[in-house]
């Protein structure tokens, strides 16, 4: 039996390629992000997820055409880059409100449908980052928001564990996306930057939207199924080296 699955922030990057893991193992997905995917096999819903009304709605559309939900992956996300006293508090709010209020509001509005007959071994895998454990700097809002997700999960799965619904966080590293990409871009250096940030990790490269994805379909499935309020990270190694100085 495919699956409904719904991811938010599904249209680019590791949202995109999280729709696709799933996609291939024939699974239902919904996309609800602001924008389309590329992928017209999605079902795309228009969301805001920061957004009571629009979440609302987005589960009365999911109810009406599936009636119930099996995974739900909560991947919509921003950052903004700022000191602490140069952010100003409306952009303190909105990070929050898409990356916090999110969780919780999809969360609520999923369980029921979750929670319903046709659902079949549900589960929730939330998008955390790293940086919710140790920090990068500019990014104050970003990695409380992204502390408080890892937090968010510990509850869902100590309340709905009963209900026979798991859920887990991914903190990814430094994935290669079109975001870093502008970044690194600033350095005139560029190879030398690029072999620098690889030797931050163990593995030797930098990770991949599809490394993600892996881990959030395996997250949803049942070969993780004693696995639940944890936070996996998934940053080829880069948090376990501890730093020592340049002597
Ligand atoms: P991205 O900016 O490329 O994509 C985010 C998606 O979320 C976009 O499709 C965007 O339209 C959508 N979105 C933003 N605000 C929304 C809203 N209010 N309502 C609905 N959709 C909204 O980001 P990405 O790099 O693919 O990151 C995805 C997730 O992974 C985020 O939660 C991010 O914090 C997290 N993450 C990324 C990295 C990285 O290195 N890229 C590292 C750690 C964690």
């Amino acid at each position: 039996m495919p699956r409904i699955v719904l991811v938010t922030g599904g249209a680019q990057n590791i949202g995109a390629a999280i729709t696709m893991r799933f996609g291939q193992a024939g699974d239902t997905v919904i996309c609800a992000d602001l924008n389309p995917p590329q992928d017209d096999s999605l079902r795309f819903i228009a969301t805001d997820v920061s957004s009571e009304s629009s979440v609302q709605a987005l589960m009365e559309q999911v109810t009406s055409e599936f009636g119930h939900l099996d995974v739900l992956v909560n991947n919509a996300g921003i950052s903004i880059e700022a000191s602490i006293a140069d952010t100003a508090l409306e952009d303190w709010d909105r990070v929050m409100a898409v990356n916090v209020r999110s969780t919780f509001l999809l969360t609520k509005y999923a369980l029921p449908l979750m929670q319903n007959n046709e659902a079949k071994d549900p589960a929730i895998v939330n998008i955390s980052s790293i940086e919710g454990l140790g920090a990068n700097p500019l990014h104050s809002a970003y990695a409380a928001s992204k502390a408080a997700v890892a937090a968010f999960t510990h509850n869902t799965a100590l309340e709905y564990g009963a209900y026979g619904i798991r859920c887990n966080a991914i903190a990814p590293g430094w994935i290669n996306t079109p975001f870093n990409d502008q970044l690194l871009a600033q350095y005139p250096n560029r190879d030398a930057v690029d072999r620098a940030i690889k030797a931050l990790h163990p593995v030797g490269r930098l990770g991949t939207p599809a490394d993600v994805a892996e881990t959030a379909f395996w997250l949803a499935s049942p070969a993780s199924g004693f696995i639940s309020g944890q936070e996996i990270i998934v940053d080829g190694g880069r948090l376990a080296r501890l730093p020592l100085p340049a002597l």
